[in-house]
């Protein structure tokens, strides 16, 4: 079968698939969700785990999709994920295929995942204080967090890689202390500058600790050296530590875009095509899916829902407008 690219007007490709399982989530990290929770989509209207294969196997067997990250809400809610992660392994040619999770639950789970041919899990944590984890996610769990990390590296789901968001007031000060603590433990550390995708629409640009803070932070502990490595598709600008081999990485999507190289395409648990995160548009496959559609039809629609893709998230511009879903329901 021939590949059939999934190019925008802008010429970026898109190979890189975020798959959002489910919207649902067991924490409440104030960024990305209100304290009572959303009013989630109704069961029916979330893909079942074949919906979800038959779009990926499309993805992957026409345009050329290599890349597949699981995420949510919260993947680890969906009891399926090991299955779905074996039938997406066994498509040819295989995709790369992750896992973004916020770890409750991966200390059962992670010897499942690697068996199922799970190549890499991203585990989301801003601080190892416990009362600063409560406060940010809600939740008194860091220490489930913990053991889900020492699970995952046991189980050789390696390099494990950890995501920190730092909040003005809360951990800002705390950038040199997880990444000592995640070196300590052989953890790949990458700070990520808060978006506009929370759902009280509460960010302003003059609260987010931007990359630069964190950097310069970073560095009155650990001395920092660029590794020389073209940054290309992957968003993380990448430090040595102390001269190496461990990194840490700063993506700096709000200072420092990187739409020019954008590589990714989402897929929500209810079916609909984003093509950028801060897209405000979206393009129904469930419908055409549920009502019959080849591989073919769902791969042209697919295809023409990349076309309205734009230049770059425009978050500077004064016309900027959030988009209406949070994070959680997008995928992140
Ligand atoms: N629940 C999983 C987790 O937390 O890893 C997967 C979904 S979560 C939406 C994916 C990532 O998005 C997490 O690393 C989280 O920190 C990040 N995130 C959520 N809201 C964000 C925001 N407003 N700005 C930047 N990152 C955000
Ligand atoms: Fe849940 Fe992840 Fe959002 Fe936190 S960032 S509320 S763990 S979906």
């Amino acid at each position: 079968m021939s590949i059939q690219p999934l190019v925008d007007r802008h010429g970026r490709i898109a190979s890189d698939l975020r798959v959002s399982l489910t919207d649902r989530c067991n924490l409440r990290c104030s960024y990305c969700m209100p304290a009572e929770g959303l009013d989630w989509m109704p069961h029916e209207g979330v893909l079942t785990d074949d919906e979800v294969v038959r779009l990926i196997t499309v993805g992957v067997e026409r345009l050329g999709i290599t890349e597949v990250r699981f995420t949510g809400g919260e993947p680890l809610l969906r009891r399926g994920l090991p299955d779905l992660v074996r039938r997406t392994k066994s498509l040819v040619p295989a995709p790369d295929v992750s896992i973004t999770t916020n770890a409750l639950g991966l200390e059962r789970i992670a010897p499942a995942l690697k068996a199922a041919g799970l190549d890499r899990v991203n585990v989301s944590l801003d601080s190892v204080r416990a009362a600063d984890f409560a406060r940010i996610t809600r939740r008194d769990r860091l220490a489930d967090v913990i053991a889900g990390l020492a699970a995952a590296h046991e189980a050789g789901l390696r390099p494990v890689k950890v995501n920190a968001v730092l909040l003005r007031g809360i951990n800002d000060e705390q950038a040199p202390e997880l990444l000592g603590w995640c070196l300590e433990r052989g953890y790949q550390l990458r700070f990520i500058e808060q978006m506009p995708l929370d759902p009280q629409h509460g960010w302003t640009r003059t609260e987010m600790v931007t990359a630069e803070e964190i950097l310069s932070s970073l560095e009155s502990a650990f001395t920092l050296t660029p590794t020389g490595v073209a940054r290309g598709s992957a968003p993380a600008e990448e430090f040595l530590v102390d001269g190496g081999p461990a990194t840490v990485g700063v993506i700096a999507s709000v200072t420092r875009p990187f739409c020019g190289d954008c590589d990714r395409v989402r897929l929500t648990a209810d079916g609909q095509v984003r093509d950028c995160l801060f897209a405000s548009a979206e393009s129904d496959l469930r419908t055409p899916l549920r009502a019959g559609a080849t591989d073919a039809e769902l791969a042209d629609l697919w295809a023409a829902a990349m076309l309205g893709k734009r230049a770059g998230h425009g978050i500077d511009d004064p016309a900027f407008l959030q988009p209406a879903r949070p994070m959680s329901a997008i995928g992140g």
